[in-house]
C-alpha cells in the first residue's frame, strides 16, 4: 500500500508517473515525490506512529516504497540527546544534538536516504545500485547492497579519508576513486547512469532517496513530544537534507500532527566549500559553484545539486547560514566530544561551529530550543585530527613510573593511606 501520487517538477509542476525519472523533461527542473495527504491524514496520526518500532519506517506513509522495504528495519530513531554541558558553555538554555553518528548499519545519516533507495531500485527491478559519494553514500549504498543481496559501484574522488575507503570496500563492492573533486566524479555518473542503466541513488533514484531524509526531521519533531524546536541548523552537501528537514515540518502541520511551524533552518558549511552560504548571505537566488578546500570532505561538494532549493528553505523559514574554517571545524569537533561525550566527523565539527558563531553572532537567541544535527561519526575522519590531540603518556609497567608521571602532571595527586 502505497500513498504516493506519482512526481512532480518542482519548477513547472509538470507531472510525471513513479518511475526512476529525476528531471523535467521540459523545463529540466528536478523531480519530486508527492503524497495523497488527504488519505494519509486518517491514517497516520501521533497514536498509531507511537505503536510502531523505533525505525524511520515508522512514519512509513510519507516515504515512496509501494511493499515492505528490502532494508533499513534498524535505520533511524537515533537520540535526540540534551546536551546540558554544552549549554553551559555556549550559554544556550535549551540544547539539543540529534545524533546520526549512531545512525545504523554505517553511521551517518546517509543510512537513511540509502534504506530508501536501495529498497525502491529493488521495487523498480533494478539489479545493480550505484552513487557518486564524498564518503558517507559509499560506506551505506555498499553496505545496504550487501544486505539487500544487490551488485554495487561507488564512485569517489581518490582522496577520501581512509576509513571511509575501507568502510565501503569490506562490504565487497566494486569501488573506483576518481581523480578529481566531488563535482568531477557526479558530472561522469550522470554519464554513466544514462549509458549503463543502473540506480545511482542520488542521481535517477534521487527523488525517493532524498526522501529518506525526511526521517530526520520527524524524528527530532516527535522526540520533542510533538513539538517543534524553535531552531534547526543543518550542514549542507548537496542541499538535499535542510530541505527535506523543512519539508517533513509542513507535512506534519498539513497532517495534523503537529499545529504550527515556527521554527527557523539555518545551513552549515565550510569556509573552503561554502557556495549555498555566500548566496544567502550576499542576499542571492543563485549560487556560484566552488573548488572545494576543506577537510570536511563530506560537504565538499561545489556545485550542490540542490542549492538553489537550500538558500530558498533558509529564506523561508527565516533562518540564516554561516561557514566556519578548518581550525573553528576541529575545535567544534573537540568542544562537542569534552562536553558531551559525542565524536562526530568533520561535517559535525562544521554544524556545532556554526551554531556557535549564530549564537554568539545574536542570530539564534539564546534562550530558545535549538537542535544541532549531528550527521556523521568521528571515527571515520580520524586525519583531521592528526597532531591536533595530546599524545598518550607512555610508561613502563612499573608503579614509580605511573607515581611519576602523576607527580609531573601535577594533577590528582592524592595516595592512600
Ligand atoms: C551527505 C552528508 C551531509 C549533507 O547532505 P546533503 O543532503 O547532500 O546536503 C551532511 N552530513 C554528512 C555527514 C553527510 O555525509
Ligand atoms: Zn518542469
Amino acid at each position: 500500500m502505497s500513498f504516493v501520487k506519482g512526481l512532480k517538477c518542482r519548477e513547472c509542476g509538470r507531472e510525471y508517473p513513479k518511475e526512476p525519472l529525476h528531471v523535467c523533461e521540459f523545463c529540466f527542473g528536478p523531480l519530486e515525490v508527492t503524497y495523497d495527504y488527504e488519505a494519509i491524514k486518517g491514517v497516520l496520526t501521533r497514536d498509531v506512529i507511537e505503536k510502531r518500532p523505533n525505525n524511520m519506517w515508522r512514519y512509513r506513509e510519507l516515504l515512496p516504497i509501494d511493499g515492505d522495504p528490502a532494508v533499513g528495519y534498524e535505520a533511524g530513531f537515533t537520540p535526540l540527546i540534551r546536551a546540558r554541558n554544552l549549554e553551559k558553555v555556549l550559554g544556550v538554555s535549551e540544547l539539543y544534538i540529534k545524533n546520526d553518528a549512531v545512525s545504523y548499519p554505517t553511521l551517518s545519516f546517509k543510512d537513511r536516504v540509502v534504506s530508501v533507495a536501495v529498497s525502491k531500485a529493488k521495487e523498480f527491478g533494478f539489479e545493480v545500485v550505484a552513487c557518486a559519494s564524498t564518503g558517507n553514500l559509499a560506506n551505506s549504498v555498499a553496505a545496504n547492497a550487501a544486505a539487500a543481496g544487490m551488485e554495487s559501484y561507488i564512485f569517489i574522488p581518490a582522496d577520501l579519508e581512509q576509513s571511509k575507503i575501507v568502510g565501503t570496500l569490506i562490504y565487497g563492492t566494486n569501488l573506483i576513486g576518481i581523480r578529481g573533486n566531488y563535482d568531477e566524479v557526479n558530472r561522469l555518473c550522470s554519464e554513466i547512469a544514462g549509458k549503463y542503466g543502473w540506480a545511482f541513488v542520488n542521481i535517477n533514484i534521487r527523488p525517493y532517496y532524498a526522501e529518506g531524509s525526511k526521517t530526520f526531521g520527524f524524528e527530532i519533531v516527535e522526540q520533542l513530544g510533538w513539538k517543534p524546536p524553535k531552531h534547526i541548523v543543518v550542514p549542507m552537501a548537496g542541499g538535499s537534507l535542510i530541505t527535506k528537514v523543512w519539508k517533513a515540518l509542513k507535512e506534519m502541520k498539513a497532517l495534523g500532527l503537529i499545529d504550527e511551524i515556527d521554527t527557523r533552518i539555518y545551513g552549515a558549511q565550510a569556509t573552503g566549500c561554502a557556495p549555498i552560504v555566500t548566496a544567502v548571505k550576499e542576499g542571492k537566488e543563485l549560487f556560484k559553484p566552488v573548488k572545494p578546500n576543506t577537510i570536511a570532505k563530506s560537504l565538499a561538494i561545489g556545485n550542490p545539486a540542490d542549492g538553489y532549493y537550500a538558500a530558498k528553505t533558509i529564506r523561508e523559514s527565516n533562518g540564516w547560514a554561516e561557514d566556519v574554517s578548518d581550525e573553528e571545524i576541529i575545535e567544534a569537533i573537540k568542544l562537542l566530544a569534552e562536553t558531551e561525550g559525542i565524536f562526530t566527523e568533520t561535517a559535525g565539527g562544521v554544524t556545532l561551529g556554526v551554531t556557535k558563531k549564530l549564537i554568539e553572532q545574536g542570530r539564534i537567541p539564546r534562550d530558545e530550543s535549538i537542535v544541532v544535527s549531528i550527521t556523521g561519526n568521528g571515527l571515520k575522519t580520524q586525519e583531521a585530527l592528526e597532531g591536533k590531540l595530546q599524545e598518550p603518556a607512555i610508561i613502563n609497567a612499573r608503579l614509580s613510573d605511573f607515581d611519576e608521571l602523576i607527580k609531573s602532571q601535577g594533577k590528582y595527586y592524592a595516595v592512600k593511606g
